[in-house]
């Protein structure tokens, strides 16, 4: 074989890249060759923090012992089986194991897929078809919010609000009104909408946004009032990242679709999951044009759920969340004194453990690049700084991290 970066510079295509900068000769890609706790290391050696938990999925750090075991034993055992006419025992724990979370009669069937893409993608199909055989066939319309962003297949870009991603495919897709804010419901006509779209407490790919607060129990007693269902697309606020193992339990919220992907496996292997009522459901009983014909080949792969179900188990006998508050609350600190130490820092926003340092115009990319060279991996979105490191990052390396930003903004 040639080198791994000639190799990908002739045949590789990478995932919301410019190609030919990729590509440029004077670009050195890095290449990443093995993962420890918090650090990435690349092919010359050296290492990173990853300060994006590998694109929002890392929980409890890189190649954990426990799960790296679950994930061999049963690779060695059943590695996969048609979940089509077919189950099989790890399915059935973590499905049980995913709706205790939420209080009996509440959440309680779990349909698989492989991402969060698809994770929504169940959701909508769900939620309109549901309303084909509850004699609703009014309710065809979809209400998202303003630069949201649910996943890239079609129909969850349908969804999209961030304008730069999705605005050619905007009359493909689902017929879907745009809303700001609360504000906006009123304007909407509810009768003909099946389902609101929300990325709860905080949106993600719009730079760290988080919601006002009581503004998610107000859209699930408004979707409640009007018999419009509620998706929250907990793929990137899921498991843990805002101190509570999901984002709507802070709101005491129940929604009637929960889309989960991200850190479903602690980031390890590709699994999602989508829970439901047993309203829902029951829409789906009867003849047997009624059933869900949705399908993925690698749906409830048992590698993926002996990955999620030895994460669940780290949440449960190191009391993850118990450790959230000190972090959430050291981390707090650091970046208020980050935000002092350069007029370059404009807002920093912060829900738990996610964090978004808003920069001066035009210093998004250079900051992120400048970072590298001090041991922090991280992504910007435009001019905002993404800090959202696996939940296991102790004090001190929250500290390294801070320092490693603060020495890669311009000085005023
Ligand atoms: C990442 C993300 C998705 C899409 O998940 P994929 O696994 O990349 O398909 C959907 N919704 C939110 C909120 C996300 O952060």
């Amino acid at each position: 074989m040639t080198d791994p970066i000639t190799a990908d510079k002739a045949h590789c295509w990478h995932p919301f890249t410019r190609q030919s900068e990729w590509c440029d000769p004077a670009h050195e890609p890095l290449m990443i060759v093995r993962g420890e706790g918090v650090w990435l290391f690349d092919s010359n050696g050296k290492k990173y923090l990853d300060g994006n938990s590998s694109i929002w999925t890392n929980i409890h750090g890189h190649c954990r012992p426990e799960i790296v075991e679950a994930i061999a034993k049963q690779a060695a055992t059943l590695d996969h089986s048609s979940y089509l006419g077919l189950g099989h025992p790890l399915a059935s724990e973590l499905a049980e194991k995913l709706v205790s979370y939420f209080p009996k009669n509440t959440l309680e069937r779990v349909f698989f897929s492989d991402n969060g893409s698809t994770a929504v993608e169940v959701a909508l199909k769900m939620s309109l078809q549901s309303r084909m055989q509850t004699g609703q066939e009014k309710r065809t319309r979809f209400i998202a919010f303003d630069n949201a962003y649910h996943g890239d297949t079609l129909g969850a870009a349908s969804l999209g609000g961030v304008n730069r991603f999705f605005s050619r495919f905007r009359n493909l897709g689902y017929d879907t009104q745009f809303v700001a804010s609360m504000d906006d419901l009123k304007s909407t006509d509810p009768t003909t909408v099946t389902a609101a779209v929300i990325e709860p407490l905080i949106q993600g790919v719009n730079e760290m946004r988080p919601w006002p607060k009581g503004m998610l129990a107000e859209l699930r007693a408004w979707t409640d009032a009007q018999g419009i269902h509620l998706i929250l697309d907990e793929v990137m606020t899921g498991f843990g990242r805002t101190g509570t193992m999901f984002a709507c339990q802070q709101e005491s919220v129940i929604p009637d679709f929960l889309c989960l992907a991200k850190g479903l496996t602690g980031g390890t292997v590709p699994l999602a999951a989508t829970l439901t009522t047993a309203e829902i459901y029951n829409a789906f009983l009867g003849p047997a044009e009624n059933a869900f014909y949705y399908g993925h080949s690698y749906t409830a792969n048992p590698i993926g759920c002996a990955a999620a179900l030895a994460s669940l188990k780290i949440f449960n006998d190191e009391k993850v969340l118990d450790q959230m508050p000190e972090k959430i609350a050291f981390l707090k600190q650091q970046l208020a004194e980050l935000k002092s130490s350069s007029a370059h820092i404009v807002e920093i926003r912060q829900c738990g453990l996610i964090a978004g340092i808003q920069l001066s115009p035009g210093l998004g990319l250079q900051t992120t690049l400048a970072a590298r060279h001090h041991g922090l991996l991280t992504r910007n979105i435009l001019d905002t700084l993404v800090f959202m490191p696996p939940l296991c990052i102790s004090q001190q390396e929250i500290e390294f991290s801070i320092d490693a930003i603060r020495k890669s903004v311009l000085k005023s």
